[in-house]
């Protein structure tokens, strides 16, 4: 089957075998990847509109105890300057977050120690009581089942945790070996069975990645039929052992952003700021590939340039609500408009 074929047969029966992803991540022509495009567009327009989501993310934390080869945050960056937020700072991003139009508030973190299970269920309580109208997600890393649950009891409704690699030598060459394929693996099936909508997904372009391993990331989605997959280009940290390799590449990445689309039409798929730290335009390009959903970050000013995962992170505008204006201008440019709903997942089958 030739490319568009196999794009066809994407839409159709929502998944190809690992050999068929093989082939379109390896041999995809400027033209294949316009078709791919369109299709996805197509999707996400029959599902959301010209509309994009919008979700408020608030970096409540940079300590880290893992030391992932690729992040900034890593504990071994010992030239990284740490902070962590209270209860009473997260609930001011929160409030302003809301008054900015945000219906639903991202937490996201290093895997600090310090926030036990006690700490992040009197968080969660706490903006789920101020915020009953609002959805919460947490980005805080791999937990033991019943540590999700219990999140999940007090008001989290989404998850996200990215399974980074499908392959396990890959995943260990990503990761030291205190961090295991094999628990994270498990991390995501529990999530999702708990019932959160559970977002996966991998770097474009990290180091050590081939057709082969984004060909089994691919296949693993199809499969796993995330409700939210979160994937942006690698790029790296100057003090981080990846320092040395080059960031991944904006359009192999807009063209996966679009398969993703057109295997799970109904999946929320955010144009990252990754995407746009590489390339200005770069969230455009990924609306119009098909993501619905776009994720600026909240957090106080000060904070955001401390949370940094990887080198020249886009920060537009003084506060998250100058940054909706500016992403708001540059929806509009593509005829798109930022849409104030919490946007839960919901299934066509
Ligand atoms: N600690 C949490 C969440 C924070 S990191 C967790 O492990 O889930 C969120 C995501 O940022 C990671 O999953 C990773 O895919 C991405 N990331 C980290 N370093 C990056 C880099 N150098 N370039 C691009 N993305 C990166």
């Amino acid at each position: 089957m030739n490319n568009q074929e196999l794009i066809d047969k994407l839409k159709e029966e929502h998944i190809l075998s690992r050999e068929e992803f093989a082939q379109l991540i390896s041999t995809y022509t400027p033209e294949d990847k316009a078709y791919a495009q369109e299709t996805a567009q197509k999707i996400a327009q029959k599902h959301f509109g010209s509309r994009i989501f919008f979700r408020g993310i608030i970096e409540f934390t940079n300590f880290c105890k893992n030391d992932c080869y690729y992040c900034g945050i890593r504990k071994s960056n010992s030239e990284c300057s740490r902070y962590r937020m209270s209860l009473e700072d997260i609930l001011n991003c929160c409030a302003n977050a809301y008054d900015w139009g945000f219906r639903t508030f991202v937490l996201q973190s290093g895997e600090d120690p310090y926030y036990t299970d006690e700490k992040m269920l009197e968080i969660i309580k706490a903006i789920h009581a101020a915020y009953p109208d609002c959805a919460i997600t947490l980005s805080i890393g791999e937990k033991e089942h019943d540590s999700y649950q219990a999140f999940f009891e007090a008001g989290a409704n989404r998850y996200l945790l990215r399974h980074e690699t499908a392959t396990k030598e890959h995943y260990n060459a990503l990761h030291p070996a205190e961090m295991s394929f094999e628990h994270r693996m498990k991390c995501l099936e529990d999530l999702k069975s708990i019932g959160y909508q559970t977002g996966c997904g991998a770097m474009i372009g990290a180091p050590f990645q081939t057709v082969q391993t984004l060909a089994e990331d691919m296949y693993y989605m199809a499969s796993f039929k995330p409700q939210m997959i979160g994937m942006g280009p690698f790029i790296p940290h100057h003090q981080t052992p990846f320092s040395q390799y080059a960031h991944g590449s904006v359009d192999l990445t807009i063209f996966l952003l679009s398969l993703c689309r057109i295997m799970l039409p109904t999946v929320l798929l955010p144009a990252t700021t990754a995407l746009g730290s590489l390339d200005t335009d770069g969230r455009k390009a990924g609306v119009l590939a098909g993501c619905n959903v776009i994720m600026p970050n909240v957090s106080p000013f000060t904070n955001r340039k401390k949370y940094t995962l990887y080198d020249n992170k886009a920060i537009s505008g003084e506060d998250g609500g100058e940054e909706l204006q500016v992403l708001q201008k540059h929806m509009e440019e593509i005829g798109y408009t930022l849409y104030c709903a919490k946007g839960d997942y919901f299934s066509i089958s």
